[in-house]
């Protein structure tokens, strides 16, 4: 297409040539025509002047002629000699004439002009002789070289002879040879001077058109070459142009046209970037902004010798509050935790000198509950573990909620450049590592990135696929906890808890397993092989001593509710196992419960439907009201591990552990102390009223043969003394 294009600047060339060329051709027509005009009428001026020559020469011999016959007739009819040579030679003497002959009747000469009359007597014999004996009135005859006037002489009617007057013609001849010379001259001359002004005019024409021609090209296509130059930089996202602003036609407005254009998609450009790089939410940069801007501010870093510190900052539990408390008290908390964060990265500034570089120092939020912080400087190991105990520090203070405060934990990664990572994105990703093993590490620290810490997620991907080999091959064994009846001391169930014996690294802490089952989505598997187990399992229970069924209490992951056939596949298992449905249990943590996600809240309806007990695991650290606890169908809660064990020593322990009693007694539902590990926490809880409990004291998990060891001790027996007989390795 380029190559076939014809530009404007070459057909304005073309157009102008064209017409220059029809100009020269014309003016080339006009030329010729004004010549060929010009010669003819030279011709026939030189022919008329020749004819009036000739004329004037025969009226010339004419008047000779007859002025000689008149004053001839009496001499020759005399016959006197001497007169008529008197006469003639008088004659022969003027201007043109060449000759006088004077002839008788009979054409014989009388007299030729001359002295001694050479000719006398002879008969006439030249080329007029004939005509002029004949002829009876005024006869004119032309030669070559001669006019020849012949008048006869004549007596009454009488002719008696005649006279011949003969004029040269070359006189005259010469005289037009040399007009017509000089007239030719004159008209060379002509020429040549219109030549020279009619050329000099078409070269002036010419200069002139090709000066237009090139001001003009000038005037329009170089503007509009530059036009263009200048839309390549808008597409690039240039938009500074420099434009003539002084131009005051149509190209000009074009131009400041074009000028303003630029400046308005320019401003557009600054804001849709504005836009497109802010978090609106927090008014920080965003995801975008931090992937745009991370390689120029490294490969300056780079230049410079200098260093860097990325901080991934990540929520613990952020999803609770939304869940718990509704999305618009979520925004509040990422809020003025965006601000605290702010305020953290500022205060490690020391110096007090505003510095340029500053403002590469990104603040970002990356996702949901993470944030990003990006620092600058030789000095950024210490500052980013600074800023890191600062962040930590500013978030223990409450932060402020629509109904109430809450105290959030954040667990903070570093990674450095280039000593971590060479790439923004490898360097994000360290960071990612590291903040994920702050998170494991009892979350609300914060780890700087070390190269082992690669290997630990490696190692998960490798405990993925160990993970799923196991759940195929049946590795996965379970081990159950007796849940007892503090009233009348004996046992009503089990907790179903499961256990990995990895061949090369031991045991494996289900915390560590189901996380990974989560991460890489084997938790439905996991969920169902539990559940599997434990129906089979309890099949082979002995009845209690006062001829009850025991019950099995499995975990769920909250994970698993999204699980739309969680509901019926549950069904299926129990059926399949011949198993009433209120003895197999399912406990959920407190916290995962209470979402408002729709999906989960009809996934625990069909539940409440098919008649499992729901318990809420872990309760008392979730955000849960009386409110949500009314509005599910729940069998119970189990008090968390954490007030069981403070109770002792912690008064508000112990507090909330009886208010929860309380409360589950004026709901009318169940309570199960978790973590009982001394007498004195199970006396207390006695007599607080708590219905059951469970715990190392009253028995660790143990596995099935265990179990069924422990159960078949009998009444006679101790609790106490039947867990000994029982122990099992746990815990380690
Ligand atoms: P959880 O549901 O809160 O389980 C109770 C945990 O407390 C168990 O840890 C148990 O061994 C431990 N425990 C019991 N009595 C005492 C005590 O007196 N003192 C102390 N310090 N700990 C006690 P375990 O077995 O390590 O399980 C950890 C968590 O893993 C469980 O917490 C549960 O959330 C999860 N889990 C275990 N098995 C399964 C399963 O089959 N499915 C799912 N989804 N999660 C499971
Ligand atoms: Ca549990
Ligand atoms: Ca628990």
């Amino acid at each position: 297409m380029r190559s076939s294009r014809i530009g404007l600047a070459t057909r304005l060339t073309l157009v102008m040539g064209m017409s220059l060329a029809a100009l020269i051709l014309v003016a080339g027509i006009g030329w010729w025509v004004y010549q060929r005009a010009f010669e003819t009428i030279a011709r026939s001026s030189l022919e008329t002047i020749t004819a009036l020559s000739e004329d004037s020469l025969a009226r010339q011999g004419k008047a000779a002629a007859s002025l000689l016959a008149k004053q001839l007739a009496n001499q020759v009819y005399f016959l006197d000699i001497g007169g008529i040579g008197r006469i003639t030679s008088a004659a022969v003497n003027r201007g043109d004439i060449e000759y006088v002959i004077v002839f008788d009747a009979q054409g014989s000469v009388l007299h030729d002009g001359t002295e001694d009359i050479g000719t006398f007597g002879q008969a006439m014999n030249d080329e007029f002789t004939p005509r002029a004996i004949a002829t009876t009135s005024t006869l004119v005859q032309t030669s070559d070289r001669l006019i020849d006037v012949t008048e006869p002489l004549m007596l009454g009617t009488e002719r008696i002879g005649g006279v011949r007057v003969g004029l040269n013609r070359d006189s005259s001849r010469t005289g037009l040879a040399r007009m017509e010379a000089d007239l030719r001259a004159q008209v060379l001359e002509h020429n040549r001077r219109t030549l020279l002004l009619f050329g000099g005019t078409l070269l002036a024409v010419l200069l002139l058109a090709g000066t237009i021609a090139f001001l003009s090209l000038r005037k329009v296509v170089q503007p509009l070459r530059e036009m263009v130059e200048h839309a390549r930089e808008i597409e690039q996202g240039r938009f500074q142009i420099a434009i003539d602003r002084r131009r005051r036609d149509e190209i000009g407005d074009l131009q400041q046209a074009f000028a303003r254009m630029s400046a308005s998609l320019g401003d557009y450009d600054r804001q849709i970037r504005a836009l497109a790089y802010r978090d609106t939410l927090t008014g920080l940069g965003n995801r975008r902004a931090l992937h745009d801007a991370l390689p120029l501010i490294f490969e300056r870093v780079r230049a410079e010798n200098s260093h860097a510190a990325l901080l991934f900052i990540d929520l613990d539990d952020f999803k609770r509050i939304n869940d718990t408390l509704g999305h618009e008290s979520g925004d509040r908390v990422l809020i003025q935790v965006a601000e605290r964060i702010v305020r953290a990265r500022n205060e490690t500034r020391l110096d007090e000198r505003i510095d340029a570089g500053w403002d590469d120092e990104i603040a970002a939020r990356f996702g949901g509950d993470e944030f990003v912080v990006l620092l600058l400087g030789s000095d950024v190991r210490e500052r980013a573990r600074h800023m890191a105990q600062l962040t930590l520090e500013l978030l223990r203070l409450p932060l402020m909620t629509e109904t109430r405060p809450v105290v959030l934990n954040v667990s903070i990664g570093i990674a450095l450049f280039p000593d971590d990572a060479d790439s923004a994105q490898s360097l994000l990703r360290n960071a990612d590592v590291a903040m994920y093993q702050a998170k494991l590490h009892g979350k609300n620290g914060h780890r700087f990135f070390n190269q082992h810490m690669l290997q630990v997620v490696e190692d998960r991907l490798g405990l993925e696929q160990d993970l799923r080999h196991a759940l195929q091959n049946n590795d996965l064994e379970m081990h159950y906890q007796p849940i007892i009846d503090l009233g009348s001391s004996t046992v009503t169930g089990a907790e179903a808890l499961m256990r990995w014996r990895h061949p090369e690294r031991g045991n494996v802490p289900p915390t560590l397993f189901v996380a990974v089952a989560e991460e890489f989505g084997l938790i439905d598997q996991l969920g169902e092989y539990a559940l599997r187990r434990a129906c089979r399992d309890i099949r082979t229970w002995p009845l209690r001593p006062d001829g009850q069924a025991l019950f099995v209490s499995v975990n769920f992951s909250v994970r698993q509710l999204k699980q739309r056939s969680l509901a019926g596949r549950i069904a299926e298992v129990l059926e399949a196992a011949g198993l009433p449905a209120e003895r197999v249990h399912i406990e959920l943590t407190e916290s995962s419960l209470l979402g408002n996600d729709a999906e989960s809240m009809s996934t625990l309806a069909a539940l409440a439907r098919i008649g499992v007990p729901l318990w809420l695991d872990d309760f008392g650290t979730g955000f849960s009201g009386l409110a949500h606890l009314r509005a599910l169908t729940v069998e119970g809660v189990k008090i968390d591990r954490s007030f069981i064990q403070e109770m002792l020593n912690s008064r508000s322990d112990r507090a909330l552990a009886t208010a929860i009693v309380a409360l589950t007694r004026s709901l009318g539902i169940r309570c199960i102390a978790e973590g009982v590990e001394q007498e004195e926490q199970m006396h207390a809880l006695k007599e607080m009223g708590c219905e059951l409990a469970q715990g190392y004291w009253l028995g660790y998990p143990m596995s099935l043969a265990d179990f069924m060891l422990y159960l078949g001790a009998g009444p006679g027996s101790s609790l106490r003394d039947s867990l000994r007989a029982a122990q099992s390795s746990e815990p380690s």
